[in-house]
């Protein structure tokens, strides 16, 4: 059987490939921007034969999808949507995180529909940010579950990033499951809604001086100097990626998981929660890196709303990674590619 990945070189999709080549039981097409960015891929995975790749430029584009999948859309089983933009590094809200988010969330869809008739389930990576706004997710008294939907308008949304991309994700998650019912899709549709992944990257090759967005917060600490403030503000759920991608494999391999939206999320933190972990399990870094105020995220985390993803958990069945695996996992990789330097 085949899956068909868009945005096969982000940080979450890379896992996937991962996951999906161990299993021996997929071909995969992944679709990348440049030749570039495949064959870097194609090396990481050794020239692994069940994977391949196919070109989608900019999923800004209205019919970003179409002329991939003509011509392959027919061998397609699978659909894993995970392209979009997540970066704050942008200059119009709209047009840079919105436009594409939207577009090419449609296009796949529209394009599976067109061209993809034995597709039997289509995964999308959608997000926490379509559950909650970013201000619904402050306000201790609310309770937010698989049913809850971020309802901030595009008029006020727009006007600043963090807010726009959560619009995006929202808006996106939206368009598969209305196409999906007003074209009569025959393909079952299951929504993966990440809270901010952290863990390694799939390949040393990806630790970059900047890394990702969610694992730019434990690069940031790593990197940054002993009074540097550790900001409180930045809290909120976090879920480990290889957790993110064994729930992608199951939403293809699991019937259970259909027609339903999964909440990823192992627990609370904030900026300071990270500051502590890693203060406290690398002595040799500790006097050198942000220290904040210890034991200060607790009061942070406790103004936080309930998030309560009892149903995905009970449907995946496998228990998350914790806090300080997946933070460790991160900062160790790190360390390693900076003293390899
Ligand atoms: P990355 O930035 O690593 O990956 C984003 C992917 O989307 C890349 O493959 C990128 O291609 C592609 N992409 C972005 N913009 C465009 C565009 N205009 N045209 C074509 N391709 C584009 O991020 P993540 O792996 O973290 O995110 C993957 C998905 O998971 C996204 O949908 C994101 O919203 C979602 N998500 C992430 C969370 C997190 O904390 N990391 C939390 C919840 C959801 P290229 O490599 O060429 O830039």
């Amino acid at each position: 059987e085949t899956v068909f990945l868009s945005g096969a070189t982000g940080y979450i999709a890379q896992h996937i490939l991962g996951q999906l080549l161990e299993t021996k039981k997929y071909k995969i097409v992944g679709s990348v921007r440049s030749q570039e960015k495949a064959d870097a891929l194609k090396t990481n995975f050794q020239n692994n034969e069940d994977l391949s790749f196919v070109f989608v430029d900019d999923i800004a584009k209205e019919d970003a999808f179409d002329a991939a999948f003509q011509k392959h859309g027919a061998e397609f089983d699978y659909i894993l949507h995970t392209a979009s933009p997540f970066t704050f590094e942008i200059k119009d809200n709209k047009k840079d995180l919105i436009i594409p988010a939207i577009n090419g969330t449609k296009s796949i869809v529209q394009a599976t529909v067109k061209y993809a008739p034995n597709v039997k389930k289509f995964v999308v990576t959608s997000s926490y940010a379509a559950v909650a706004s970013p201000s619904a997710d402050y306000i201790k008294s609310n309770t937010l579950n698989e049913e809850t939907w971020n309802d901030q308008p595009l008029e006020e949304a727009v006007k600043d990033p963090i807010a726009s991309y959560y619009y995006s994700k929202t808006a996106a998650e939206r368009a598969v499951w209305d196409l999906h019912k007003s074209l009569n899709a025959k393909f079952k549709v299951t929504s993966i809604n990440p809270v901010f992944v952290f863990g390694p990257q799939q390949f040393d090759s990806s630790v970059t001086k900047k890394l990702n967005t969610s694992c730019e917060f434990i690069n940031g600490i790593v990197h940054s100097q002993l009074d540097d403030p550790v900001s409180n503000d930045i809290k909120g759920a976090f879920v480990d990626v290889r957790d993110v991608a064994k729930a992608q494999v199951a939403a293809i391999a699991d019937d259970k998981l259909a027609g339903h939206r999964l909440i990823l999320s192992a627990g609370r933190f904030s900026l300071q929660s990270l500051a502590d972990i890693i203060n406290k399990k690398y002595p040799q870094l500790k006097g050198k890196i942000a220290r904040g105020v210890p034991g200060s995220d607790k009061e942070a985390i406790d103004s936080l709303a309930t998030l309560d993803n009892h149903v995905t958990k009970e449907l995946l069945g496998f228990e998350f990674i914790g806090l300080t695996e997946s933070v460790m996992d991160t900062v160790n990789q790190i360390l390693k590619v900076d003293a390899s330097q």
